[in-house]
């Protein structure tokens, strides 16, 4: 009997494989994409934990496909599911949702072709799962499986609990018979282990792939003069990308969009202070268009779904390790390469203190948060490779630095500030531990604004001793001590910059003290690497690939990516194809879209093969 089941299974593979080419267009599985696919074939159940980007649709898209009857998908995300149904109706696959935007008599007509068989997969809501009507309808069908999207919804150790996924635990007792798989980017040891448990699945059926994100470059870097270095990064990186910048605040979002307008991007603001439309409509052009870049505050992200973001720049510091992670994760989901930056300075440091210390909560969550914001900050100023940091912190091991972050490609170098050191700290000591590094730098460069003046500072030992230090180095040293823990930020909640005990054998001179210098950003690299993405003698056919797709998106109403991924197309630029054979080679291209779109590209590259 196992035999039997195995040698079955083994088939359906096959037939999974067929399905990966001609409907999808891909050659391979990735990662454990296979292992996943037999396993659900063979009717088990899975858990699958595998970070944003790393092909987690497919895990139940192909097996709705192989196996008999409809698969139905859970989806909390209701706004992207027309987004989904699109995708797949144009790769040939036959596929619905069900949701309140339909009206009674589409939903009729839904009802009548899930009962004829002619549904591959059916997106919903839990909350639509869980009506009666639904489920009526789902005891007289066959049911391919059940995927459970965004499964860490389900647990209350989770992020995101949400009470509708708790009753989605009647499904192991309604349809016993029926595959059920748990999907989620993020899920800790102790979130998995409640959604097996929540959902039944097998304690053995978990997969879990590494939370690399190989294609992502990480760079960090201090913030000296934000909007210059923003827009540098921008023209000479990434011009045309479409991209998210995250602000802190509404108010930094709003400017910061209408600069970048001025400045010549396609940039919209996005968070919550606006109204749900506009903040709809600036989504949709971002998924819509080409190179769209959002400006955000923490409020966008979740569950953006759009697969060739190249860039994701931090104009102030997230508060931890885990939002970081999130956040930059939102780029290059295609698995091209793309780009994290993040810029942060000092008042970063202050601000993020001073929220944690005046947040509500008890002294154990304070001290929680303070500890989430200090492995921030050991992130930003570390000088190691920072992949193997963040991973370390989700508990991987990468046994080599990356190659791919600013501190493997340009490495920091350090200088011995000891007596620079013992000049702030003691400065910080005779202007009374009472105000922040801005005054304590005026000190020290004896400058002559009114505030030195009106607090007699002109006048204490330490006014103008650190004149030949330019103020962009002071900063970068007063923000390394406070991660250093030389220097602290009042608890109370002012600002201000009190000593702490670790200073007193550097001020005694008992102690010396390295610190890094301000890494020039690994520019070199990061150009070259910008145009090696599209070579010059492919720039003239590269664009016009994008505006032929940009014409089907537009004729077909969906966004871009769904005609044709940037790694289809940057495909089709290397290899050419001139027949449909060839066409069909290239990855991403399955017999649907060959059929649909296949002419006119070709048309097109032959075009240019000729004229060239
Ligand atoms: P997730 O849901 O895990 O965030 P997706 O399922 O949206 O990721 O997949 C991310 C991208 O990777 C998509 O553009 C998808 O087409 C592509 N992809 C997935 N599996 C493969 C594969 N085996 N070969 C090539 N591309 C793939
Ligand atoms: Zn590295």
């Amino acid at each position: 009997m196992g035999e039997y089941v195995e040698e079955m299974a083994q088939s359906a593979l096959e037939k999974a494989q067929e399905v990966l080419a001609h409907t999808f267009g891909f050659a391979d599985f990735r990662d454990r994409q296979a292992d996943i696919i037999q396993a659900v074939l063979r009717g088990d159940n899975a858990l699958v934990v595998m970070p944003t980007g790393g092909g987690k649709s497919l895990c139940y898209q192909i097996p709705s496909l192989v196996r008999r009857g409809v698969g139905i998908v859970v989806s909390p995300l209701i706004a992207l599911m027309q987004d989904q149904v699109n995708a797949l109706s144009n790769q040939g696959v036959r596929a619905a949702f069900m949701n309140s935007t339909l009206d009674s008599g589409q939903y009729f007509a839904l009802e009548q072709r899930l009962r004829r068989g002619e549904i591959d997969i059916l997106y919903l809501a839990p909350e639509r799962l869980l009506q009666n009507r639904t489920l009526e309808l789902f005891d007289q069908i066959p049911i391919a499986l059940f995927a459970v999207d965004e499964a860490h919804c389900v647990a209350q150790w989770g992020h995101d609990f949400r009470a509708d996924y708790l009753r989605l635990e009647m499904l192991r007792e309604r349809y016993p018979q029926v595959p059920r798989l748990a999907l989620t980017a993020t899920a800790d040891a102790r979130t998995q282990q409640e959604i097996t448990q929540r959902l039944g699945l097998d304690d053995d059926a978990s997969f879990i792939c590494g939370f690399d994100r190989a294609n992502i470059e990480y760079r960090i870097q201090q913030k000296n003069s934000p909007r210059r270095q923003l827009l540098r990064f921008l023209q000479e990186e990434q011009p045309g990308n479409a991209g998210i910048v995250y602000c802190l605040s509404r108010n930094k979002v709003d400017d910061t969009a209408i600069w970048l307008r001025d400045q010549g991007f396609a940039a919209l603001p996005y968070h919550a202070g606006m109204t749900a439309r506009d903040r709809q409509r600036h989504q949709d052009r971002f998924l819509r268009e080409d190179g769209i870049i959002i400006v955000a505050t923490i409020a966008f992200g979740m569950g953006i779904d759009k697969p060739n973001v190249r860039f994701v720049a931090h104009l102030d510091m997230p508060k931890s390790i885990e939002a970081y992670y999130q956040e930059t994760g939102r780029a290059g989901r295609d698995g091209e390469p793309a780009s994290a930056i993040l810029f942060y300075g000092m008042e970063d440091v202050v601000k993020l203190s001073q929220m944690v210390a005046n947040s509500e909560g008890d002294e154990n969550h304070k001290r929680a948060e303070r500890q989430r914001l200090n492995a921030m900050l050991g992130l930003c100023e570390m000088t190691a490779c920072r992949r193997q940091a963040l991973l370390r912190y989700f508990g991987e091991t990468l046994e080599q630095p990356c190659g791919n972050c600013d501190n493997c490609l340009s490495p920091p170098t350090t200088w011995d500030a000891t007596e620079a050191v013992q000049k702030a700290l003691s400065c910080v000591y005779r202007t009374g531990q009472r105000f922040g590094a801005a005054h304590v730098i005026e000190v020290l460069r004896g400058s002559e604004n009114e505030k030195v003046r009106q607090f007699g500072h002109h006048r204490v030992s330490t006014y103008g001793i650190g004149r030949d230090i330019s103020v962009d180095v002071w900063r970068s040293l007063f923000r390394q001590l406070l991660v250093l823990g030389y220097l602290e930020v009042d608890p109370r909640g002012y600002g201000n910059l009190l000593l702490t005990q670790k200073c007193r054998p550097l001020l005694r001179g008992e102690e010396s003290i390295q610190l890094h210098r301000e890494i020039k950003p690994p520019k070199k690299a990061a150009a070259k690497k910008a145009l090696a993405d599209i070579e010059p003698q492919h720039q003239t056919l590269w664009n016009a690939l994008r505006g032929l797709r940009k014409q089907l998106a537009q004729a077909n109403s969906v966004p871009p990516y769904v005609i044709f991924s940037d790694t289809t197309l940057k495909e089709m630029l290397v290899k050419r194809p001139l027949s449909k054979r060839e066409m069909l080679c290239v990855n991403g291209v399955g017999d649907i879209k060959l059929e649909r779109f296949g002419d006119a590209f070709l048309e097109l590259i032959c075009e240019h093969e000729y004229s060239e």
